[in-house]
């Protein structure tokens, strides 16, 4: 078993830093938790406090059922993967990855056996040979993996593990670690500032702020339900619009103006902003990209949520395209067919699936709907 429990974890640096504030988390067995957020959002403290090589200001953190605070690293049962891999450049990759269980007077037939088969998952079978000076990055952050895996811990922590490598690679090394997850079955603790990251490995995704947790869960809740304005803007990209609006109840209707515009929206989210006494309020309305469409036919069959604007910026991308035009001083991006006719200049209209609005509390930045 390689749960874990954090509660009331807090970390206050030497100079009065606090860094990390009051982190709770369950994690079960096999679990994939990502912790993700912007640089200095107390992101490696954690983990570093999980791997024992920062200690605990106050709060308990147990792996299964053993209260950890104040057990040495090597006894935590637990394997760290850094940014930078850390090889020994004069060993071969056999050597790097045979290092620890030498240390740990294993015997030598039980270390080839070990390695082979890691060696074997990690597609390195081939390269054992090697120094790690004769191998790409790709192959280097697997011999890191590799020496982690030797190991055999209930528990994984990497801290960044893919942020030395090009854009290419971190897509075919993301999808290795997942496979990794599936085929190792052990629980993994994965730090990143990337949400494309967060968002394809985790099973559950931690984001934080300043110290704080913002929202844990999964990555669909994440995004289709982000629990404040943070969240709703850090995961996601392009980033979800976020427009200023004010809110004015007729009768069983809400309306959300922006500017001379109305948008109404639909019953179920009305009534939260009815209940909510924001009659005249300024609240902030959300919309991801993809939820603002250009389609006459999406137009017509949506007069309630229709915004007119002049396109200020043309991004084709392949499959999709980035229009992106001013409303009220605020630019909004709406992500469109690749067949769309809209051309710089040319003034558009677009509607917003108003199933799919998101409303925001101005003051407390909280989710209303
Ligand atoms: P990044 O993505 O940049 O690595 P992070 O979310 O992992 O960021 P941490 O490394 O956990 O952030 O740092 C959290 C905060 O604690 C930062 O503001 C950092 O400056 C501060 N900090 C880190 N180490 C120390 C230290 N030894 N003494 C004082 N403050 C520290």
């Amino acid at each position: 078993m390689a749960s874990l429990s954090l509660k009331n974890i807090c970390k206050v640096y030497p100079n009065g830093f606090e860094a990390v504030k009051d982190f709770n988390l369950e994690i079960e067995d096999k679990e994939f938790i990502i912790f993700v957020g912007p640089s200095g959002c107390g992101k490696s403290t954690t983990l570093r406090m999980i791997a024992g090589l920062e200690e605990i200001s106050s709060g308990e953190l147990r792996i299964g059922d053993r209260l950890v605070n104040d057990v040495e690293p090597k006894d935590r049962d637990i394997a760290m993967v850094f940014q930078n891999y850390a090889l020994y450049p004069h060993m071969t990759v056999y050597d790097n990855m045979a290092f620890g269980l030498k240390l740990r007077k294993v015997p030598k037939d039980e270390i080839d056996k070990m390695v082979k088969e890691a060696a074997k998952i990690l597609d390195l079978e081939k390269l054992l040979d090697r120094k790690p000076k004769a191998l790409s990055g790709g192959q280097r952050q697997r011999v890191a993996m590799g020496r982690a895996i030797v190991r055999n811990p209930k528990v994984f922590l990497m801290d960044e593990p893919l942020s030395n490598l090009d854009a290419k690679l971190r897509v075919q090394m993301r999808i290795e670690i997942s496979k990794l997850h599936k085929n190792l079955g052990t629980t993994i603790i994965y730090v990143t500032h990337d949400q494309t990251e967060a968002m394809t490995l985790g099973t559950r995704i931690v984001v934080m702020k300043d110290g704080l947790v913002q929202q844990v869960d999964s990555p669909q809740n994440l995004y289709t339900k982000p629990k404040n304005l943070f969240v709703a803007g850090f995961m996601g990209s392009p980033q979800m619009n976020m427009l200023d609006a004010k809110a004015e109840v007729k009768g069983e209707d809400v309306y959300l103006n922006i500017g001379e515009t109305a948008i109404k929206l639909p019953p179920a989210k009305a009534k939260k902003l009815v209940d909510g006494g924001y009659n005249g309020k300024t609240v902030i309305l959300g919309i991801r990209p993809e939820n603002v469409h250009d389609s006459q036919m999406f137009i017509e069959s949506s007069p309630n949520t229709v915004l007119e604007s002049t396109v200020s910026v043309y991004e084709l991308l392949g499959a999709e395209v980035n229009l992106h035009f001013d409303i009220e001083g605020t630019t909004v991006t709406a992500r469109v067919d690749p067949r769309t006719q809209a051309r710089v200049g040319d003034k558009i209209k677009v509607a917003l699936d108003a199933e799919k609005i998101h409303v925001f509390d101005k003051e407390t930045e909280l989710v209303i709907t």
